[in-house]
């Protein structure tokens, strides 16, 4: 695990970053807060060009809790079964859909706490749609963000909770509404897991991995 870099090299990574990519945005399509939580919820273990391409048949004809109560799980299954763990997830989608109808008057909350009570929300789609959907500075961390703030020394944790903390903690204020989309794009286009592109990095310089590739 590299140490966590200091406040002013943290500084200049997402000046850089900012620099390179000013607005970074999520890559999942949604049309609103209910539809985001969906999808968040069927891009785990799933690429989320996979579920782009599941998801527009699927929210062209459901895109709030009471039209896919309406639809049912047979015919959500229709949409995703391309989408890995297809079967457990509409069970989820459903269910989670009837609990929103049910409680909360067919909205999505804006807690962490009632988003992760939700079946098949856990923290990382949470924080996915407390930032994405509401502008909260929440870190979501996925395989990427973990294996590049160890890495580089940008964001350090034995564990997702504290790498997410090291986030909160080191990113600059005014880069913490983006650092989750900046930290994601950098790991999943250059800083890749097995042999990342650091010739073509922009924080090379910057960053603690001792073997850097050409
Ligand atoms: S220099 Fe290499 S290891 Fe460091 S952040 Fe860039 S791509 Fe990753």
């Amino acid at each position: 695990m590299a140490r966590q870099l200091d406040y002013h090299t943290m500084r200049e990574v997402f000046t850089r970053f900012q620099a390179a990519e000013p607005e970074p945005k999520g890559e999942l399509e949604h049309v609103n807060a209910y539809t985001l939580v969906v999808a968040v919820a069927l891009s785990a273990q799933a690429t989320d060009a996979g579920v782009n391409k599941a998801t527009r048949g699927l929210f062209a004809v459901a895109d709030t809790p009471q039209k896919m109560l309406d639809l049912g799980e047979d015919g959500v299954i229709e949409h995703i079964k391309t989408i890995g763990l297809f079967r457990n997830k509409a069970k989820n989608v459903i269910k989670l859909s009837r609990i929103l109808v049910d409680q909360y008057g067919g909205e999505v909350p804006n807690s962490r706490a009632a988003l992760e009570s939700l079946p098949g929300v856990g923290r990382k789609t949470a924080n996915v749609v407390l930032n994405m959907w509401w502008g909260y500075p929440a870190q979501a961390v996925d395989t990427h963000i973990f294996r590049i703030g160890n890495r580089t020394g940008i964001c350090p944790g034995k564990d997702v909770v504290a790498v997410e903390r090291a986030i909160e903690d080191n990113v600059p204020v005014d880069f913490q509404r983006h650092a989750h989309h900046w930290l994601i794009l950098h790991g999943r286009y250059i800083c890749v897991a097995r042999k990342p592109k650091c010739g073509a990095c922009i924080i090379r310089d910057l960053c603690q991995f001792e073997d850097k590739t050409e």
